[in-house]
This record gives C-alpha cells, structure tokens and sequence, in this order.
C-alpha cells in the first residue's frame, strides 16, 4: 500500500464551505429563528417598529413584517427561505407577514426540541404536515361567512388591519374609505366577489392632516402638467400613452460635428427643431389632446405641445402607465411614428388640481369607471409612508376576506382554538408523529403569546385565561391588550380574513419541513460563507470546512 492511499480526497472545490447533519441543521433553524425573533416584537397593536437605514441612508420606519425583512437583505440560505414565507403571505393576502415568519420560527424551535430527543426530522416533517392539513380544517370549522353587502364587518377587517400602525389616528375614516375603495371597483358574479386589486390606486402624498385624505373616482399622479402653457383641464380626453422620450435621441458615440459658420448652426438648430415639430405633429394628427409619456419630454416639444393645446405629463411611472392603460383602454406605444387613433385611451375630464401646495393630475370619468385611487395625506415622508402601508394591508384583507367570504376573529382567538383542536387531534394518532403534532399546537400559541409579550401582559396568565375561556366552548376568545383582559374578540370588531391564518400556518409549516430535511449545507463561495449569521455566545462551533465531518444523529 502506498502511502498515497491515506491521503484525503476532495471532491469539492478549494474556496467550498461545507457542514453536514445535525451541525447543519442547528445553523438553518438558528438563522431561521433569528428572522422570527426580528420581526416578533412588531406583532399586534402593541408591537414596536423597526428602523432600517439603506446603504444610500434613506430611513424606513415600520412595523409591517415584510417591509422590514426586504429591507434587511438577509443572506444566509435559510433565513431567506423563512423571508420568502412574509413575500408569499404579501403576494396571496396583502396582510399578516410577522404571523407567518413569527409561527414558522416557534414551528422550527419546537422542531429542535424533538430533535434533541433523538427524534428523526422525517419524522417530525410527517407530524408537521399532518397537524398543517388538519389545521386547515380546524380554522374552516371557525370560519363566519362575509359578503360584500357587511358593511360593517368589512370595515372592521380595516380597522383591525390598521390597529396599532401609524394609520392609527385616522383608522375609522381610512377603514371607510378603504371598504369604499373596494365597494367601487368589485365585481360580482352570482355568489362570487372578483376584486381586482390592481384597479385600486394607493397613492401617497406628503402634507396636511391624515383625515384629509380621500377616495377618487379615476387616478391620481402625483405629477404636474410640463408646461404653463397647457391646458389646465381637457374635457372628452383622447390619450395617447407613450413610453419613450419626446426628445432627440443622443447618438450612441460622441460624434463631433465641425461647424464653420454661424449659417451652419442655424440650420443644425432647425432640423433639430423640424424633428421635434414632426413628433408632436404626429401626435396631433392622432386626434390626441393628451399625453402621458413614461420618459422625458424636451423643452421644444413641450411648446409645441402647449400651442396644440395638449395636456402633457413625464416621467409618468411604470405601474402608472399600466393602471392609465387599464382605466382609459389606451394602448401603450413606444415609437411615435408607429401611433394611430385606434391607439388612444379615452376619459371624461383630465385636469391639473393643488393637493396641498403641489399639483397633481387627475384623470376621471374613465372609460373603466372601476378603477379608484385612493389618495392617503401624511404629515411627513414616513408617517405617509407608514399610513399607505397600513392602508394597503386594510385593502389586502377585505379583499382576502371577499375572496373567500370567510372570516374569523383575531386577538390570538384562533389560534388558542386551533392549539385546543390539533391537542385533540394528536390523541388520535398513534406513534411518534403525536409528539409533533402536540408541538405544533404549542407553536401557534406562540401568536397570543406574542400579542400579551408586545402589550408588556404577562403571558403566562393571558393564556392561561385564554385557554380556560375556549375550554369553556367561547372560541372567539380573545385578549384585550390594552387591559390584559379576555375580550370576545368578534363582538369587539377584532375580524381578520380567514386567509391570512390558512396561508400563514400552511407557508410556516412547509418552510420549517424544508428546513428540517436539509443535512448538508455547501457553500460554493467562502466569500458569501463569511456572511453566516452570528451566532450567539455558547452558541455552535463553527462549521467545518473542506470534507466535513459525517452526519452525527
Ligand atoms: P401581521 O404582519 O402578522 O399582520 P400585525 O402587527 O398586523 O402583524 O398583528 C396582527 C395580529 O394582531 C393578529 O394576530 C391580530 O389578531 C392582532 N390584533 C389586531 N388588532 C387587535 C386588537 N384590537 N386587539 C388584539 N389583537 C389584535
Ligand atoms: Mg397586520
């Protein structure tokens, strides 16, 4: 045997970090648990916000779960696995991010103490994903229908959205204007809601009073009409919607131009001038007596503009020119030699109005009638930032809770009923998934739980009145966290869609399962590697590089 026998072989690359089995697993499930433990004090009316300061010193402050994980830019693999949970929840209901991240990092917690009973993880996955489907069930049992004619509840779903954010002070005129706004632009279909979200327009403005904000029928831009010249108002709009610029383009190159008298540059002026007198006569030979350009518009053409009596707007957003396309049926073009008639939208009036000391554009009486913004005030950049955050939320969950017509009260409710019915559920199973399924019923007490921590209760008591009122059969149970007192959470108007529940435990449960089942981390990049959460004090020892180590469970 030649001594070559015993050297070690490397099947990785050189720069490769590498960590296997239980030592892997701890990593995950502590940088996942790190997630949770950011977000969990902003949980409830009572919780705290966050502020996070970008690398170009813009300042967020916020409570809104998701908000606060994008703006962290998390890098380790598995924290991010649990942030994507709070985008999930944001795209599917608009509403109840800290839930899901807060619950998937008690679901790993309680993970972790099975393992350390020498439970294997496919085991305790297979209890997860039995509780998570029964959870389904227990949380439909619960569910009270809402349809469109509720009014009431609708705007308790708005309210309860709001409770706590900087939305606070205003929730009961931005809650009616946020069921209005949903009201105006949903569709019914027999027993059916269709809301397309997209036709509801929150846009922000900086200035005066939250109160005074208000719903308009039609959109709103936050921009102002480019020349003096313009119109301020055009009744029977014919719009064209144009996403390049008005304006020369630039050669690519440097091209150097030798002029040698002043004749020369007359005549370079003109053509300059005749190339811009021809796009603005294309646009007029259209018909159009609007125009919405994504890009800039030149000076030049601004005044020819003007002398047609066009209204023009620039540098008009992307979403914008898709929500104008939607409300007035134009067509979006790109090259102004390619524009017909049949491309322009249509609107009853389109006109220049002062919101607080800006102009802004108003476009009403569209050809859609179903499309509204709703224009939220602030008294400065992050208050009105925070409010259409918490106004969007308030959108999100009508709109979930229309989409399925079923509701639930909150307060920790229903998920004190939820631990109540899995803890049933597990007595039923045989073998070893029981013990998951019981811990999985602890985890999701870790929301009420949360709720009493926030408001400064102790937790122990609220929950163990709140256990005892559901053992008594009141299953909207629910705690008051200004008193610390157990509330019938649905008579106090504290309603959430059923959907933010379904969506939370089910996304929790199948990112702690993925997270679980994962026994070898590979780092193909040490560079990255070095960005592995900090680990506390007592904490793991470092992974191991090169080869690893086998697994150890
Ligand atoms: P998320 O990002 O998960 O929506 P929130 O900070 O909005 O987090 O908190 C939502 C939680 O607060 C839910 O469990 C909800 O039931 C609870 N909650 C909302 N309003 C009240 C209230 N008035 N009293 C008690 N709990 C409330
Ligand atoms: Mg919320």
């Amino acid at each position: 045997m030649t001594r070559n026998d015993v050297q070690p072989i490397f099947i990785l690359p050189e720069n490769t970090q590498r960590t296997t089995g239980r030592t892997a697993q701890r990593t995950n499930i502590m940088a996942a648990k790190l997630v949770a433990e950011t977000v969990r004090t902003t949980l409830g009316p009572k919780g705290m916000d966050k502020m996070i300061v970008d690398s170009t010193g813009d300042v967020t402050v916020t409570n809104d779960g998701v908000t606060i994980l994008e703006e962290m830019q998390i890098e380790q693999p598995a924290a991010k696995m649990v942030v994507e949970i709070a985008k999930t929840q944001e795209d599917e209901v608009g509403d109840g991010t800290t839930t899901a991240v807060v619950l998937a990092g008690e679901l790993l917690k309680h993970a972790e103490e099975l393992l350390e009973q020498e439970i294997h993880p496919t085991i305790v996955a297979k209890g997860y994903r039995l509780a998570a489907k029964k959870s389904q069930e227990l949380l439909d049992e619960i569910a009270k229908p809402v349809a469109l004619k509720d009014k009431d509840i609708l705007k308790k779903i708005a309210m309860t959205a709001m409770t706590g954010k900087g939305a606070e002070s205003a929730k009961e005129i931005l809650a009616a204007l946020a069921v209005d706004a949903v009201k105006a632009v949903a569709e019914t279909e027999e027993k059916n809601v269709y809301v397309d979200i997209g036709n509801i327009k929150v846009e922000r403005k900086v200035g005066s009073a939250v109160e005074e904000s208000e719903l308009v029928d039609g959109i709103v831009l936050d921009k102002e009409k480019v020349h003096p010249g313009m119109p301020r108002m055009v009744e029977n709009a014919k719009i064209a919607l144009i996403d390049s610029a008005i304006e020369i383009k630039n050669t690519e190159m440097d091209a150097k131009i030798s002029i040698t008298d002043p004749s020369q540059m007359q005549a370079f002026l003109d053509q300059e001038e005749n190339m811009l007198k021809n796009m603005v006569a294309k646009i007029v030979n259209t018909g159009a007596n609007v125009v919405f350009s994504q890009k800039g518009i030149d000076d030049t053409a601004q005044h020819f503009l003007a002398k047609h009596g066009i209204y023009a707007v620039r540098r008009v957003k992307q979403s914008d020119m898709s929500s104008l396309s939607k409300a007035t049926g134009a067509r979006i073009v790109t090259n102004i030699e390619d524009l017909t008639k049949e491309d322009l939208g249509n609107a009853g009036m389109i006109e220049e109005a002062k919101v607080g000391d800006e102009e802004m554009t108003y476009v009403k009486k569209c050809k859609n009638p179903k499309s509204v913004t709703l224009l939220v005030r602030g008294g400065t950049e992050h208050v009105a930032d925070e409010i259409k955050r918490a106004v969007d939320d308030a959108i999100g969950d009508i709109v979930a809770a229309l989409k399925t017509g079923q509701v639930v009260a909150g307060a920790g409710a229903p998920e004190i009923e939820l631990a109540k019915g899995l803890r049933k559920y597990a007595g039923s199973l045989k073998g070893r998934e029981q013990l998951a399924v019981q811990k999985f019923a602890d985890a999701v007490e870790v929301i009420p739980r949360t709720l009493a921590e926030n408001a400064g209760l102790d937790p122990i008591d609220v929950l163990t009145d709140l256990k005892a009122s559901h053992q008594k059969g009141k299953a909207t149970a629910g705690i008051n966290v200004f008193t610390g007192k157990v509330i019938d959470a649905w008579r106090e108007g504290v309603i959430e869609p059923l959907k933010i529940k379904t969506q939370a435990v089910n996304s929790a449960s199948e990112v702690t399962n993925m997270i679980l089942r994962i026994d070898d981390n590979i780092t193909g990049n040490v560079d990255a590697a070095a960005k592995q959460p900090q680990m506390p004090p007592g904490g793991m020892p470092p992974g191991m590089g090169g080869m690893g180590g086998m697994p150890d469970y």
